[in-house]
C-alpha cells in the first residue's frame, strides 16, 4: 500500500491547494498556507462564526458556530480548488481542525449527528459531489458521529412558489427544504464550506429546529473575513511624502 501511494504521488504529485507546492503524501495543505489562513479559535465569535460580529444586528437560529480558515488569499484558492473537484485536500483540513476544536472546546458539547448543508441534485451531478458533505463527512468519522443526508435538501432554485401550498412555500423559501421527519432534542452539527453572511446556514438551522432540534451548531471550512480586511492588507501606511502640503 505504501509503495503503492509513493508511486502515486511521483506521478500526480500531492499539491498545496493554497499555492499548489508539492507536499508529502500525508499533507493537506503546506505549513505556509495553514498558518496565513488559519483563524485561531478566538479570532471569531463562536456565536455567529463572524471576526467581525453581526449578533447585535442579526439574530441566528443556529446556536454556536465553528469556524476553520479566514476566506482569503490562499483560502479561495483551496476552497475552488475543492469545489471543481480539482483538489479536494481543504475539505480533509478543514475537518480536521473543526473536529479538534469541537472535541476541544466545552462550549460545543455533543452531538447526535453531523449534516450538511444540502446542493440540489442536478448540480451535485455536474460536480460530482457536494463540498459540504465532503467537510461533514468526514468530521463524521473523525468525531464518530452518524452522518445523514436523509432530512433537509435543496430544491431547484427556480421553483414557482404558485405550485405550493401555504405549507410548503414556507418550506420553499430559499430553496431549502426538509422532510417530514421529527428530530426532537438532537443536537445537530450543521456544515459548509464558506459561511458569509450566515443565511444559508441560519435557514437549515431554523428548518431542523422546525422540526424538533434542541441545538444546531454551524461548522464552516471559512468565514469571509471582515470588509476593510483587503483593504487593510493593499493600502499599507504611505511613506511621508517629504515636503508637499
Ligand atoms: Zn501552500
Ligand atoms: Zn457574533
Amino acid at each position: 500500500m505504501q509503495i503503492r501511494n509513493d508511486l502515486m504521488n511521483l506521478f500526480f504529485p500531492n499539491r498545496c491547494p493554497g499555492c499548489n507546492k508539492i507536499l508529502t503524501a500525508s499533507e493537506d495543505l503546506c505549513e505556509a498556507c495553514s498558518e496565513h489562513i488559519l483563524l485561531t479559535h478566538d479570532s471569531y465569535c463562536q456565536r455567529c462564526g463572524k471576526e467581525a460580529c453581526s449578533c447585535k444586528r442579526t439574530s441566528f437560529a443556529y446556536d454556536r458556530a465553528v469556524i476553520c480558515c479566514r476566506y482569503a488569499d490562499e483560502a479561495v484558492s483551496a476552497i475552488v480548488r475543492m469545489k471543481t473537484s480539482e483538489n479536494t485536500n481543504m475539505a480533509h483540513f478543514a475537518a480536521r481542525i473543526l473536529a479538534e476544536r469541537i472535541r476541544l472546546s466545552l462550549n460545543f458539547g455533543t452531538f447526535d449527528c453531523v449534516m450538511p448543508v444540502p446542493m440540489h441534485p442536478s448540480r451535485q451531478r455536474e460536480r460530482g459531489y457536494n463540498q459540504a458533505a465532503l467537510i461533514g463527512k468526514e468530521i463524521a468519522r473523525l468525531l464518530s458521529l452518524p452522518y445523514r443526508e436523509d432530512v433537509l435538501y435543496k430544491e431547484r432554485s427556480v421553483i414557482s412558489q404558485h405550485s405550493l401550498g401555504a405549507k410548503d412555500r414556507k418550506k420553499n423559501v430559499s430553496g431549502f427544504g426538509i422532510r417530514d421527519i421529527r428530530l426532537d432534542g438532537l443536537r445537530i452539527l450543521l456544515c459548509d464550506d464558506v459561511l458569509t453572511t450566515g443565511a444559508t446556514l441560519d435557514r437549515c438551522a431554523a428548518l431542523l429546529k422546525q422540526n424538533g432540534a434542541a441545538a444546531v451548531v454551524a461548522a464552516a471550512a471559512a468565514s469571509t473575513p471582515p470588509k476593510d480586511y483587503r483593504k487593510s492588507e493593499e493600502t499599507a501606511p504611505l511613506p511621508p511624502e517629504g515636503g508637499t502640503p
